[in-house]
C-alpha cells in the first residue's frame, strides 16, 4: 500500500513534460527558454511529429502553434482527440491570429486555453504553471479513484468506466477487444502457510510482474478480486490475446516465487482467454462469462496454463 501512496503523492512541476509544437525554430526557442526552468521541455517542427512524439512519450501539456504546413494546430488537435491514448493530453494554442472567429474557433477545438504571439513572459510562465498544477491534482485524483491500492493495477471502478469505451471504440475502429482473466493458483493454501501479509506481497509481485510483461500502452491490467486480475486487450484477436496470455503465465512462473503447497512449488497463474468481434451482437458480460468459463477450463485441466476456447468452435 505504501509503495503506491508514495509514487503517487512524488510528482512536481519539474517532474512534468511540455511539447511544443512549433515550425518556426525561433518561436521554439522563446518558448523553450522561458519554460525550461518550469518542467522538462521538448520541441517539434510540426504536427506530425507531435502525434508520433505521443505514441512514445505522455506530455502533461502541449503548446500548439496554429498555422503550420502539413497537419496545422486544429488538424492536429482533432488527432490527438479522436486517439484514446491521446485525448486526455492538455493542449493550448499560441496562436498570433487571433481574430474573434479565429479564439472562437481554438476554442472548439477542445484546447484548455490560448496565448497570443508574441508572447507576455509572464503570463505564459503562469498560465503553464497553473495548467501543470491542475494536471497534476487531476493525475492523482485519478490515481486515487482508479487505481488498486495494494497492486498499483486499475480496480473495479475503472473497469466500469472504461470497458463500455472500449467495446465502443472496437465497434467503431472495427477491432476485436479480447480479455484475459487469470486467478493465482492454490492462493488460499498460499495465506494459510505463509501468512496474510505474504499473501499481499505476493499480489504486489504478480501484478508488478503482469503490469511489465504488457506491452503495449492501451494494454490494462485490472484487479478485479482477491487474487483475480483482467487484462484487457484492444485491437488484439483470440491467437494473439492467447499468446500474451501464455507469455503472462510464463513470466508469473519465471517470477519462481516460492509456493511449498503448489505442485509446481512456486506461484502460478491460471487464465481464461475471449474475444468480442466488433459489432458482435454479444454483449460484454457474455464475453467477461466465457473468459471465466475458460478460467474454470485452464484451473480443471490443471492449472498454470491459459485456455481459450471461442464461443462458436
Ligand atoms: P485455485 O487454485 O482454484 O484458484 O484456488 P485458490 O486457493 O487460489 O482460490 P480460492 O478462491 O479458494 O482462494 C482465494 C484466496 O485468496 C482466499 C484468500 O485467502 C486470498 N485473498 C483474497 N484477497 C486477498 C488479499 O487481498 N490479500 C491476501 N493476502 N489474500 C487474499
Ligand atoms: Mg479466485
Ligand atoms: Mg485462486
Amino acid at each position: 500500500m505504501l509503495v503506491f501512496l508514495n509514487n503517487s503523492g512524488s510528482r512536481k512541476l519539474k517532474d512534468c513534460l511540455v511539447l511544443i509544437v512549433d515550425d518556426q525554430i525561433s518561436s521554439r526557442l522563446v518558448l523553450e527558454t522561458l519554460l525550461k526552468d518550469i518542467a522538462k521541455v521538448v520541441g517539434v517542427a510540426s504536427g506530425e511529429e507531435a502525434l508520433a512524439f505521443c505514441d512514445q512519450h505522455q506530455p502533461d501539456l502541449i503548446l500548439l502553434d496554429v498555422v503550420m504546413p502539413g497537419l496545422d494546430g486544429h488538424k492536429t488537435a482533432q488527432k490527438l482527440l479522436a486517439d484514446p491514448d491521446k485525448s486526455h493530453i492538455p493542449f493550448m494554442f499560441v496562436t498570433a491570429t487571433v481574430t474573434d472567429e479565429e479564439q472562437s474557433r481554438c476554442w472548439n477545438s477542445g484546447c484548455i486555453d490560448f496565448v497570443e504571439k508574441p508572447v507576455n513572459s509572464c503570463t505564459l510562465r503562469n498560465r503553464v504553471k497553473s495548467h501543470l498544477s491542475h494536471k497534476l491534482k487531476n493525475d492523482l485524483l485519478e490515481k486515487l479513484i482508479y487505481l488498486d491500492r495494494l497492486t498499483g493495477a486499475y480496480n473495479r471502478h475503472y473497469l466500469e468506466d472504461f470497458l463500455p469505451r472500449l467495446v465502443k471504440e472496437g465497434d467503431r475502429n472495427t477491432t476485436p477487444l479480447s480479455l484475459v482473466i487469470f486467478d493465482i493458483d492454490y492462493f488460499k493454501q498460499f495465506n494459510d502457510h505463509y501468512g496474510h501479509m505474504s499473501g499481499d506481497d505476493c499480489l504486489w509481485r504478480v501484478s508488478a510482474a503482469l503490469k511489465k510483461a504488457l506491452q503495449r500502452p492501451m494494454d490494462k491490467l485490472v484487479r478485479i478480486g482477491g487474487e483475480e486480475f483482467l487484462v484487457l486487450l484492444p485491437n488484439t484477436e483470440l491467437a494473439g490475446a492467447t499468446e500474451v496470455a501464455q507469455r503472462l503465465s510464463n513470466t508469473v512462473y519465471e517470477l519462481n516465487l516460492a509456493h511449498d503447497l503448489s505442485s509446481f512449488g512456486r506461484v502460478t497463474i491460471s487464465g481464461g482467454v475471449a474475444t468480442r468481434l466488433p459489432k458482435q451482437d454479444v454483449s460484454i458480460d457474455a464475453i467477461l462469462q466465457l473468459a471465466d468459463q475458460n478460467l474454470y477450463q485452464a484451473k480443471s485441466q490443471g492449472r498454470n496454463r491459459v485456455f481459450s476456447l471461442a464461443n462458436d468452435a
